[in-house]
C-alpha cells in the first residue's frame, strides 16, 4: 500500500468509453449474481469500487445505462458497441464499481478480498476468501467493506 496510485485510463473492451481512474479502489470482489453473469457475460464479476471522486474525464457516449431489478440502486452500464461492461454507478453515482477487466494495468489493483452470491456461482473457486451466500449477506458485507475503505480513505487525509 506504499506506493502511489498511478492514473489509468479505463474502458470498456473495444475502447468506445473511457474514463480516468485517479486513486487506487477502496474495495474489490467477485460478485457471482446472476446479474452480474449476465452483464458480464462471464460467471462472474470480478470488480473494484471508486469513490465517484476518484474517477474523472467520463466520456460515456456509447454506454447504454439499465437497472435491473435487484440491486435497486445500481445503474449498470453496458457499451452500445461491444456489448461488455463500461462503468457501474451506485448508490446514486456517489460510487462507482468498474470490472477489472476494464483497467489496463490489473497489476496495481488491490487483491479481491471476498466473494459475493457465492450460492450462484458457476464454477467453485479455490481460494482462502470469504464466501458469502444470498442476498441479505452478500449486501450486508458489501456495504460494510465500502464503509471501511471510506472511511481508510477519509482518514488518510
Ligand atoms: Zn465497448
Amino acid at each position: 500500500m506504499s506506493s502511489a496510485f498511478i492514473p489509468q485510463e479505463a474502458s470498456c473492451s473495444c475502447y468506445s468509453n473511457t474514463y480516468t481512474i485517479n486513486n487506487k479502489p477502496i474495495g474489490r470482489f467477485i460478485c457471482h449474481c446472476t446479474i452480474c453473469q449476465e452483464f458480464t457475460g462471464q460467471a462472474y464479476n470480478d470488480v473494484t469500487v471508486l469513490l465517484k471522486s476518484d474517477v474523472s474525464e467520463l466520456k460515456l457516449i456509447n454506454t447504454k445505462f439499465r437497472r435491473w431489478k435487484l440491486p435497486p440502486n445500481i445503474n449498470r452500464g453496458l457499451c452500445t458497441r461491444c456489448n461488455k461492461p463500461s462503468i457501474v454507478m451506485a448508490v446514486g453515482g456517489n460510487l462507482i464499481l468498474v470490472p477489472t477487466a476494464n483497467y489496463p494495468d490489473g497489476a496495481a489493483l488491490p487483491e479481491p478480498t471476498m466473494h459475493l452470491f457465492y450460492n450462484r456461482r458457476v464454477e467453485d473457486m479455490d481460494d482462502d476468501l470469504p464466501k458469502y451466500k444470498g442476498f441479505v449477506q452478500s449486501q450486508a458485507m458489501m456495504v460494510k467493506v465500502l464503509a471501511q475503505g471510506r472511511y481508510k480513505r477519509v482518514a488518510k487525509r
